[in-house]
């Protein structure tokens, strides 16, 4: 046999990049069509049987710029305003392609590894959580996971018992409000504690847990021997971006020592606006934290960071135990000191044993990239004008004979409808003014209900969003509702 190079091409990326970049850029002046226009075509051509014979860089690159970058998401569009995430920065495009070439692994002592920890700390000094440490995962789902298997091992713990190693033996409890992200009961699902050990607490008009529900709840379970794991604090809602009473909820964990969680996914990046920055006390108490770079930070999609007090618990809450394929890589046993003259001899930071990933992409290069590029004085900007467009819609809205504001928004997001009395169904009215709305591709809130009422519900956390896109949607807003009660009445 013939040494043979493998026939995947693993240079040429000068020119490979800056031809997908030009497609990149042409897609970005969104004049293509919405994807599902031309599905027939692009499915067709697509969906072939697995190739026996391949086509080559040059024709794959075609077919990424012919046929797959002009049929993309619709997520990034200036006037997409509905989940809440949006398109990444060039930025952190750019150091996402750079970290999968040069360095595909976040361990080993790299430049990589070392902007892993950096960009941590960044993020906790931009926070105010300096004293905090941090570890990457995936999504706001992973790192509520890992957050919440700290809790689970603290509490545990604190009775002398290793959860993680022995599994559980009695019922247990998780405190969040009932408008709190589905993650969190799913994390308890997948921890053992079981979904239904999340109280669901009722919350007030504003969104915002009600404290003395709470306290009944906390003091109920004590006195029926069930083991409190974590209480749950929402920084800024999914749904109307409500923030709870941070301060209250963490002095209320710290009296019965229970660890207070806050999850922070879409809103912790709302404290750099001066306006809100109060509503983040009582952060100080927190043991674990979370944030999704992926959301108001303009990373690329798969970024999120779990911050706690105390990385060790997490060590013990997902440790693989030490395994031969691991540490034999890298055998220093014979050793007297270990020596490090070659990044493979240090693993560098162990944050796979922080979380549930082993392989994992290096994220905090896009991050470091993000911060480099624009500093915390651009994310403030951003933040501010995103809060911003949710209050002109709010101000617009409550001056309008023919919209209510159906809550003050507290960050990003706010919910508002058309109304008239000409139409007694106004929920009806509203869903399908939403739908010819979105229909038309060019602002495209989402829908929600806020005290059984629907509302449209933009949200703003995209680097692209500026304000004429407030007012844009007002516009269009007013157009369809008119069009609809003239239609409807
Ligand atoms: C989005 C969100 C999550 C889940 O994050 P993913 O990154 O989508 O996995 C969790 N909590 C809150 C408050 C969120 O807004």
């Amino acid at each position: 046999m013939t040494n043979r190079a493998d026939k995947a091409e693993i240079r040429n990326l000068e020119s490979a990049l800056s031809r997908v970049g030009g497609a990149l850029d042409e897609f970005l002046k969104f004049e293509h069509p919405d994807a599902f226009n031309n599905r027939a075509q692009w499915s067709e051509h697509l969906g072939i049987s697995v190739p026996e014979v391949g086509v080559g860089l040059d024709e794959v690159i075609e077919e990424i710029n012919q046929w797959i970058i002009p049929n993309g998401s619709p997520i990034t569009r200036p006037g997409f305003s509905s989940f809440i995430t949006t398109g990444a920065t060039t930025a952190s495009a750019v150091a996402s392609a750079a970290s999968s070439i040069a360095a595909p692994q976040r361990y080993l002592g790299t430049a990589f590894n070392f902007l892993e920890e950096l960009s941590l700390e960044w993020l906790a000094e931009m926070f105010n959580i300096a004293n905090l440490k941090g570890v990457y995962s995936s999504g706001g789902s992973v790192a509520n996971l890992v957050a919440l298997g700290g809790a689970r091992q603290s509490a545990f713990e604190a009775i002398g018992r290793d959860p993680s190693a022995d599994g559980l033996d009695r019922p247990t409890a998780i405190y969040a409000s009932s408008e709190c992200h589905h993650t969190i009961q799913r994390s308890a699902g997948v921890l053992g504690l079981g979904r239904r050990s999340v109280r669901t607490i009722a919350c007030n008009e504003l969104g915002q847990i009600d404290m003395q529900a709470l306290q009944e709840a906390v003091n109920q379970d004590l006195a029926n021997d069930i083991l409190p794991v974590a209480i749950v604090a929402n920084a800024g809602t999914t749904n109307t971006g409500a923030i709870d009473p941070i301060l209250k909820m963490g002095q209320l964990a710290k009296q019965h020592n229970i660890w207070f969680h806050v999850d922070g996914a879409y809103g912790l990046p709302g404290m750099l606006d001066e306006r809100v920055a109060d509503r983040y006390q009582g952060l100080e108490l927190a043991d674990s934290i979370i944030v999704d770079p992926h959301k108001w930070l303009g990373a690329s999609v798969g970024i999120a960071a779990t911050f706690v007090r105390d990385r060790e618990i997490l060590l013990r809450a997902f440790t693989q135990e030490p395994a031969d394929y691991l540490e034999g890589s890298i055998d220093q046993s014979a050793e007297e000191q270990p020596v490090i003259e070659h990044s493979l001899d240090d693993f560098g930071i162990p944050y796979f044993d922080y979380g549930v990933e082993l392989s994992a992409p290096c994220r905090g290069i896009v991050v470091w990239a993000m911060l480099r590029e624009v500093g915390v004085e651009g994310l403030r900007e951003r933040v501010i004008r995103h809060n911003d467009m949710a209050r002109i819609i709010a101000d617009y809205a409550k001056q309008h004979p023919k919209l209510e504001l159906l809550l003050e928004p507290e960050l990003s997001i706010c919910c508002f409808r058309f109304s008239t009395d000409k139409v007694a169904d106004l929920d009806h009215l509203n869903q399908r003014l939403h739908r010819r709305l979105v229909r038309n591709n060019v602002y495209m809130p989402s829908t929600t209900r806020v005290d059984g009422k629907l509302a449209i519900r933009p949200c703003y956390v995209g680097a692209h969003h500026v304000v004429e896109q407030a007012h844009g949607l007002l516009g269009a807003v007013l157009e369809l509702g008119e069009q609809l009660e003239n239609e409807m009445k």
